[in-house]
């Protein structure tokens, strides 16, 4: 049985789900974010620990062999990411709510695994030109990743009818106050 509540924003890569989570996590102090692990290298200022715990792909599949992963995928090919068992009792443990910045099958992973203890947001972009305009903008990924991103990004946007909410990301700082609504409403539950 779970013992603490889980809310999962799941996205296409690009969709604005990483800003809204930071912005929830200034606005409720109820919420603490699990840090995934993966197998990619840092980007830009990234931090090991805050945004991501960055491991060698031996040491995940060590931990895939352990069961220390309540779900993991092979987001990109050759790249892992993987929400640690130990990330979420750490958070619970102190009697807060876990928020999630997790791939779209992972949301849905973790939303079955979870069910009523879980609230799964699906971010949905304006339109998928939208989408690719802001990916590519972020200037961060090569020509092929960027290909990779999109494809996945236009393969992922069938799955939002699977969420709780589907929450429209056309202007950033109503879906953020959206957010807000819905997330305060569910812990209070
Ligand atoms: P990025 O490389 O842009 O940080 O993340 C790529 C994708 O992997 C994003 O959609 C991100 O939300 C997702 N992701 C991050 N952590 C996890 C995780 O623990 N599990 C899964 N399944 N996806 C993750």
């Amino acid at each position: 049985m779970p013992e603490g509540k889980l809310i999962i924003f799941s996205a296409p890569s690009g969709a604005g789900k990483t800003t809204i989570v930071q912005y929830l996590l200034t606005k409720i102090p109820d919420l603490e974010f699990s840090i995934s692990a993966t197998t990619r290298q840092p980007r830009g200022d990234e931090q090991d620990g805050k945004d991501y715990y960055f491991i060698s792909k031996e040491e995940f599949l060590h931990k895939i062999a352990k069961k220390h992963f309540v779900e993991f995928e092979e987001v990109y090919s050759g790249t892992f990411y993987g929400t640690l068992r130990e990330e979420i009792e750490r958070i619970w443990a102190k009697g807060k709510a876990v928020i999630f910045d997790i791939d779209v099958e992972g949301g849905l992973h973790l939303k079955r695994k979870y069910g009523e203890a879980a609230l799964a947001i699906f971010v949905q972009p304006p339109s998928l030109e939208v989408l690719k305009e802001r990916l590519t903008g972020r200037g961060t990924d090569s020509a092929e990743k960027l290909k990779e991103r999109f494809a996945k990004a236009e393969k992922e946007l069938n799955y939002a009818p699977q969420f709780d909410i589907i929450l429209k990301n056309h202007d950033l700082q109503t879906a953020c106050g959206e957010a807000e609504l819905l997330v305060d409403s569910f812990l209070k539950k």
